[in-house]
């Protein structure tokens, strides 16, 4: 049997860190290289720079964004802020929807 290979983001790692941190570290990595949609130009070709900083390869727009992806829950509230939202509004409603199952479990009370 030819031997395996060792393919992956992890390799390098090794068996290092453990299987738990492994499978952590793989998601994160995989979500960090995929290519993402520019906000500006809609193609698929944001890469990231550096830690929270990302750039468009077609039209060279760069943005601020999460460490490990583009957009952030803080940046929906940013955009919804500059809509003309206060942050606070912006705020209350991101809680609002991300406790959208809680209250309705709440409600039968
Ligand atoms: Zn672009």
């Amino acid at each position: 049997m030819p031997k395996t290979k060792k393919v992956g983001p992890t390799r390098g790692l090794g068996p290092r860190y453990g299987s738990t941190v492994r499978k952590r570290y793989i998601k994160v990595i995989t979500e960090l290289k995929k290519p993402h949609r520019c906000p500006q130009c809609g193609f698929v070709r944001v890469r990231r720079v550096s830690v929270g900083i990302w750039k468009c390869g077609k039209c060279e727009f760069t943005f601020a964004g999460g460490a490990y992806t583009p957009s952030t829950k803080l940046g929906v509230v940013a955009r919804r802020a500059a809509k003309g939202q206060t942050f606070e509004e912006a705020n209350q409603t991101v809680q609002a929807e991300s406790s959208e199952v809680e209250s309705a479990t709440e409600e039968t009370e």
